[in-house]
């Protein structure tokens, strides 16, 4: 194992990593919750790694699918060739996604998909004839680490050697404790004009701290958007596929989004894939007898037959009953833990929406204050490591977000252990 470390440490460039950075961790396998180390070290994964595996580690039905589709063909080009798996797999998506959504663009992650439904607005609105050059997003969100998702997503210590690339955002505020200030802001907004769009983390905005909203706020906001002729993008790359109780946050939504962005738990954590899903009212602005309004943009690996795959057999599992009782059971054991922890004079704000938990650490004589770079992150995440679990705290904000397949008796142990920890702090 130390073996491995060394290697790692001579040639690779790992993300969000420092001189000073714990070392990183050698996983060989997987199996449902579990991830396994070199030597056998078990370590049980809170946060469906990096919320992604949603039906759990090395998942053998996915695994099946995955190599039957291996036998066949493993690349086609997406320009000009179509296969079964991207077809089946759009009509498969379309059915679950609300009835608006009607085309399918395959991508390859989570900040191709925003890139893409950026341009997608950008370009819809030039195709009938209109300069539009301003978004507008939710303040403190996060989209990717592209320059488009950079753009729309909160200026942090992220993306501050780049401040002189992004194009211009507008900021609205989350609409939480004050919704009319949101509304008076996007309205204010919309009458300037020039708006492509507003992009937005439906419901929960994730690795901005979890940060959970009311449904109806962001109807509110969606409402001014469709009655400005706006398109509304929902980036649903972490929301989507269960996650927030429903199959996507949009179902929750009144007001359907124009675009949805989708990926990690697309294809159950497996493959790299994304897709960004549109109302065939913006897909026609596209597909005319013009070449010169085509969306030129395409990705090398879109519609991976193999993803492809990969994503249906994790549709099939969503589909069967015990991923549904495996949600209900997360569920029922996060509202059922939320009292015990908002007891904990360590904790604040306790917050459970659908399969997520989330509430912040306040160490004894803190301001309280929240921040990504929030000293007891690492110190949390060294703690919970050392007693084999895997959790990753967003600074002081800890979360469970974990695969779907997680067993009860897992499920307490990762409670036991966060009270053990808080005792700590
Ligand atoms: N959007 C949201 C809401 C996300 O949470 C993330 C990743 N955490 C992304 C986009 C970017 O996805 P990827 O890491 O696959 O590029």
């Amino acid at each position: 194992m130390n073996d491995l470390i060394l290697r790692d440490a001579k040639h690779l460039w790992h993300p969000f990593t420092w001189q000073g950075a714990a070392e990183p961790i050698p996983i060989e396998r997987g199996e449902g919750a579990w991830l396994i180390q070199p030597d056998g070290t078990r370590i049980l994964d809170g946060i469906s790694s990096w919320w992604a595996v949603t039906h759990g580690h090395a998942c053998p039905e996915i695994s099946a699918r995955i190599a039957a589709q291996l036998e066949k063909i493993h690349h086609v080009m997406f320009a000009g060739f179509t296969h079964a798996p991207a077809i089946e797999l759009a009509e498969r998506l379309l059915a679950l996604l609300p009835e608006n959504q009607t085309r399918v663009f395959y991508v390859d992650n989570g900040a191709t998909a925003v890139e893409a439904a950026l341009k997608i607005a950008i370009q819809g609105a030039a195709n009938r004839g209109e300069k539009r050059t301003k978004f507008l997003a939710l303040e403190g969100g996060y989209h990717g680490d592209t320059f488009g998702a950079m753009s729309v997503g909160a200026r942090a210590a992220f993306t501050a050697p780049f401040a002189d690339h992004l194009f211009e955002t507008a900021w609205i505020d989350v609409p939480i404790q004050n919704p009319e200030t949101s509304l008076h802001q996007i309205r204010a907004h919309l009458a300037e004009g020039n708006v492509a769009g507003f992009i937005f983390e439906p419901l929960v905005q994730g690795a901005g701290g979890m940060r959970i909203y009311p449904a109806e706020h962001l109807d509110a906001l969606l409402t001014e958007c469709r009655n400005a002729g706006v398109p509304t993008i929902a980036d649903e790359v972490m929301t989507g596929f269960g996650r927030t109780g429903t199959m996507f946050a949009s179902d929750r939504l009144r007001v359907k989004p124009d675009l949805i962005c989708l990926s990690k738990g697309l294809t159950g954590g497996t493959l790299p894939m994304g897709a960004v899903t549109c109302t065939e009212e913006l897909y026609q602005t596209f597909y005319t007898g013009d070449r010169m309004k085509a969306f030129f943009h395409g990705h090398t690996f879109s519609a991976s037959p193999i993803a492809c795959a990969a994503a249906l057999a994790s549709l099939d599992l969503f589909e069967a009953p015990a991923c549904r009782q495996g949600m209900a059971r997360i569920q029922a054991r996060h509202r059922a833990f939320a009292p015990r922890l908002a007891a904990h004079s360590a904790v604040r704000d306790v917050r459970v929406l659908g399969t997520l938990l989330a509430f912040d650490v306040v160490p004894p004589g803190s301001s309280g204050e929240s921040s990504y770079f929030h000293p007891v992150k690492d110190r949390l995440q060294s703690m919970f490591l050392e007693r084999g679990i895997l959790l990753r705290p967003l600074g002081n904000v800890l979360y469970i977000l974990p695969p779907y397949c997680i067993a009860d008796n897992e499920l307490e142990q990762i409670e036991t252990v966060i009270l053990e920890v808080l005792n700590l702090v």
